[in-house]
């Protein structure tokens, strides 16, 4: 095809047309779209009797498990409320070990023997589906001969309705399990990992004079970042509905070099999608609130507020799922790739994370009391202490093939990971450890009713956004994660860690508080012994500097740059003792995520080499025979002076990569994916690299794709 104008006046020709989602008065409660298609705790006490109610949240509070006598009446309180909006079939929702999310549908209605049909919902359909899961990836856990796992109700997370123009589907939050019990997908360990921690919190909350907690959850609030692009150009670009990310595109005249863009106003299209994607998702009960620019040209971001870390990141996978169906109809895409255009800012998620109590408490919030501030300085050090330790780990969580042009590819966050601790918490680390750097300030906090902790920014100036993980007033934001990502993984990790790290100062509290020591003092001495011992995690400059990454080194931090540098991390001895030690993952479930990690890593490069190739060759190649062939007629030998050489390195790089396309025989696994990054990846760099340079000179009406300043900039 060959494009011309028409697509740009095209796509920037959106209007409202009638099919607006309407304005609705919000004074009256009735119209408060706010969990209207979520099975809720209200909906469950309108349609359960009070003894079940109770049972149901003691699961919900405590953490028990379910009794199973429930799932009856709870199956059939939930397909009643479905039917009545218009709910024909029910799916058990998981996230298999790929990160996405699945689900297999079956209806309600079952023919009855004598021509018709009637809606039924066993409590054990409910409770446990058995679907045929044998083409998930189980890394080897599960043989395909026992093709069978097992998918359980998580009554944690709520049960909701998704629309569709023909119909509704009950969708129902589930783990996915094997027959001997691995988890084989990404809900299982996350709950694991939230006992985990609550155990070791409340331990240590005890120990620290608190006898009321009785359960720590953990929060997550992410920060999503996305792109928005008319659908034209998406369905022009084979590389980007093939792999989501452009393979070709010379930088454009125009970046966001003018910083016009970053919290600018919000195109109306953009903004009609918004607001009709958030209200889908407020009825879901997502409780989404901020939308704002980016800092790239057609870069936006949303976030919600955040909720208990499994919840959440089930919220999480609907929000990306909602936004890609809602942009179709404004005529967008929704490209959720961590770096859809090379040269223009990649995208991330920022992982907010703090512990909660069933009291109310946030354990990272330093609180207005010196009590609070006690115990504020002990969680915070744990984490220091986690993080340090496990720094591969955390950088592993985060590896994706689409993260390795951000992370060490000179883009936020760097791939070394490091804590923002912030001037103020900083000082009251180091005079806790006996360095005052001035005589006045926190150093008094700990002398009870005395004086607190001065209050810790939580915006503003002092932020800074080059830190992969930083302190932000009354949580940390894990700021590496990659658009795409999965909360469940990155969290998983976080919980597990920070269980580990809790317990090993609480020990250590204990044996302080068993020497005589008071509370407050017991706590300055494991805290000082924490952070002196794993500060050389905390960095409060510029990440971005290549002097951080020398400083870095210098201090024993990993850089791990690309995924399979990152990867083994997952079955370091470390990484399996913690997650072994608490009942998170074993060894066996590690190293089937390793493996399949690892080949989602090749399978990826794998299509963007092939992808690149065939556009190269049918589509690029034959473009720029074109323009030599009009100077060859014109008789104009500049041209063919300047475009012969491109084209016959255009070919000569073309099949450098179709021999790197090949892959060897006789290696696997990390070897294969260290090959397709070495080889394959590189001589893919290799052909574009002479492909924008052709972008930039053959004929706009012959060029075959549509080109960054198209696609970023028309709206
Ligand atoms: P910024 O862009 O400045 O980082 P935002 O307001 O966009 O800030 O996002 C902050 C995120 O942090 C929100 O998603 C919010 O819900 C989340 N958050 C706030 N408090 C907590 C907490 N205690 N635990 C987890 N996430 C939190
Ligand atoms: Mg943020």
């Amino acid at each position: 095809m060959i494009r011309t104008r028409n697509k740009n006046v095209t796509a920037s020709q959106w209007s409202a047309n009638g099919s607006s989602i309407d304005i609705v008065d919000l004074t009256d409660q009735a119209n408060v779209p706010f969990g209207s298609k979520v099975f809720t705790i209200s909906e469950q006490t309108d349609r359960l009797s009070a003894d079940t109610i109770k049972k149901l949240q003691a699961t919900l509070e405590t953490g028990e498990s379910l009794d199973t006598s429930l799932a009856d009446e709870v199956a059939t309180a939930m397909k009643d409320w479905a039917l009545e909006q218009g709910v024909t079939h029910y799916t058990h929702v998981f996230q298999p070990l790929t990160g996405s999310t699945a689900e297999k549908h079956d209806s309600f209605f079952d023919p009855d023997g004598e021509g018709k049909a009637i809606a039924k919902f066993k409590g054990s359909e409910l409770i446990q589906g058995e679907p045929d899961a044998s083409s998930f990836p189980t890394g080897g856990v599960r043989d395909t001969f026992e093709a069978r796992g097992y998918t359980a109700w998580d009554p944690t997370s709520p049960a909701f309705i998704l629309d569709n123009p023909n119909g509704a589907l009950l969708c129902i939050p589930t783990a996915f399990a094997s027959w001997t019990g691995e988890a084989l997908d990404a809900k299982i360990p996350l709950l694991r990992s939230m006992d985990a921690l609550s155990k070791s919190a409340v331990r240590a909350l005890k120990l620290l004079g608190d006898d009321e907690t009785s359960r720590v959850f953990t929060t997550v609030g992410p920060e999503q970042e996305y792109f928005l692009i008319d659908e034209q150009y998406f369905y022009e670009r084979p590389d980007l509905y093939t792999t989501g990310r452009t393979l070709f595109g010379a930088k454009p005249p125009k970046g966001h070099e003018l910083d016009d863009h970053y919290f600018g106003s919000i195109p109306e299209r953009v903004l009609a999608f918004m607001m009709e994607s958030e209200r889908e998702l407020q009825e879901l009960g997502v409780p989404v609130k901020t939308r704002h620019n980016e800092v790239a040209p057609g870069q936006y971001e949303l976030a919600p507020v955040f909720e208990n870390s499994n919840v959440g990141s089930d919220h999480q996978q609907l929000t990306m799922q909602i936004m890609e169906s809602v942009a179709r109809r404004y005529g967008l895409i929704c490209l959720l790739h961590e770096k859809p255009f090379a040269g223009v800012n990649g995208s991330g998620k920022h992982n907010n994370w703090s512990m909660g109590t069933d009291t109310g408490g946030n354990l990272l919030d330093p609180g207005h009391t010196p009590e609070d501030n006690v115990s504020f300085m002990f969680f915070c050090a744990a984490v220091i202490q986690a993080v340090n330790k496990h720094q591969g780990l955390l950088r592993a969580s985060v590896a994706n093939i689409g993260q390795d042009h951000r992370l060490g590819a000179n883009e936020a966050p760097p791939a070394i990971i490091s804590i923002f601790l912030g001037a103020e918490l900083e000082k009251a680390f180091e005079v806790i450890s006996g360095n005052p750097s001035d005589a006045e300030g926190p150093g008094e906090f700990l002398e009870l009713g005395v004086s607190v902790l001065p209050p810790l920014p939580m915006d503003g100036g002092d932020r800074n956004r080059t830190s992969p993980f930083a302190f932000t007033g009354n949580k940390f934001e894990f700021r590496a994660l990659g658009s795409s990502m999965s909360l469940a993984f990155p969290n998983t990790a976080l919980n597990t860690i920070a269980a580990e790290a809790i317990d090993e100062l609480a020990d250590s509290l204990e044996k302080n508080l068993a020497d005589g020591k008071e509370i407050p003092e017991a706590v300055a001495a494991v805290v000082k012994e924490a952070y002196g011992a794993s500060k050389q995690v905390c960095f409060m400059g510029d990440n971005y500097d290549e002097a951080w990454h020398a400083e870095a080194e210098k201090r024993g931090l990993k850089n791990l740059r690309t995924t399979p540098d990152a990867l083994p991390e997952v079955l370091a001895d470390d990484t399996v003792a913690a997650f072994e030690n608490y009942d998170v993952l074993s060894r066996r479930e590690l190293e089937s995520r390793f493996e399949v990690w690892v080949e989602q890593y090749t399978t990826r490069a794998n299509m963007e080499g092939e992808t690149t190739d065939s556009i190269a060759r049918t589509m690029i190649l034959p473009a720029a025979l074109r323009y030599l062939e009009l100077g060859v007629n014109a008789e104009v030998s500049a041209v063919g002076d300047e475009v012969r050489p491109l084209v016959d390195e255009l070919i000569s790089r073309i099949k450098e990569l179709e021999q790197a396309n090949r892959y060897p025989d006789g290696i696997e696994g990390l070897e294969l994916a260290i090959y397709a990054r070495d080889n394959q990846l590189a001589k893919m760099a290799e052909v574009r690299e002479v492909a924008d340079k052709l972008e930039k000179v053959v004929p706009d009406y012959l060029w075959p794709l549509p080109k960054y300043s198209e696609i970023l900039f028309i709206k």
